[in-house]
């Protein structure tokens, strides 16, 4: 693809440099993914970008299978506790909030990102679609969407590893589907 060096230029300088291509249609959904979110997320109806404010699985996997290019961003932090990421990634994701803009601009009209931890834009979460309080930057989670984050990075070329303990860095994902 003739953007390709340009876009890759664009993402680097947003000091994003680890990443990698991969082909949307083959995200790798499920609906067990969902069941984690319906029991045993804390987040399950209480975020408005997460289910159930998100489409159902079969048309999570349409949407994906709708983009020939996409990228998927890592990042890696070692943090003491979980809870204590989200200042991270509240920052990152803003970050990332701005490239999807200037991609778009580069006439990318279906960009659309998935953000590396769910959205925590607003300090008291509206917890719905009709009450979000920023809908025009809020975006879903890869898992919100019914990704297996595991196995799509996996087929990228990322390796994977559960954490068992954080004594190790954590590894989140950003995708932004491009077109
Ligand atoms: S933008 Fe604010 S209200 Fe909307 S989903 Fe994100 S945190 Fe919730």
């Amino acid at each position: 693809m003739p953007d390709q060096a340009a876009l890759e230029d664009l993402f680097r300088s947003h000091g994003f440099e680890d990443f990698k291509w991969f082909p949307p249609k083959d995200t790798v959904t499920g609906q067990w993914v969902r069941m984690k979110c319906l029991f045993g997320c804390p987040e399950y109806g209480k975020n408005g970008s997460c289910p159930p404010n998100t489409p159902p699985v079969e048309e999570c996997a349409r949407f994906f299978g709708e983009y020939k290019r996409g990228v998927i961003f890592r990042f890696e932090k070692k943090v003491k506790d979980p809870e204590e990421r989200h200042a991270w990634t509240r920052e990152v994701n803003a970050r990332l909030s701005t490239l999807e803009r200037e991609v778009f601009l580069m006439g990318k009209v279906k960009a659309f990102l998935l953000f590396m931890d769910s959205c925590t834009i607003c300090p008291d979460c509206g917890g719905s679609r009709d009450k979000c309080k920023n809908p025009k930057k809020a975006r879903p989670t890869a898992e919100a969407m019914a990704v297996d984050v595991y196995s799509t990075v996996l087929r990228a070329g990322y390796p994977v590893e559960v954490l068992a303990d954080y004594e190790k860095a954590m590894n989140r994902y950003a995708f932004l589907l491009i077109d």
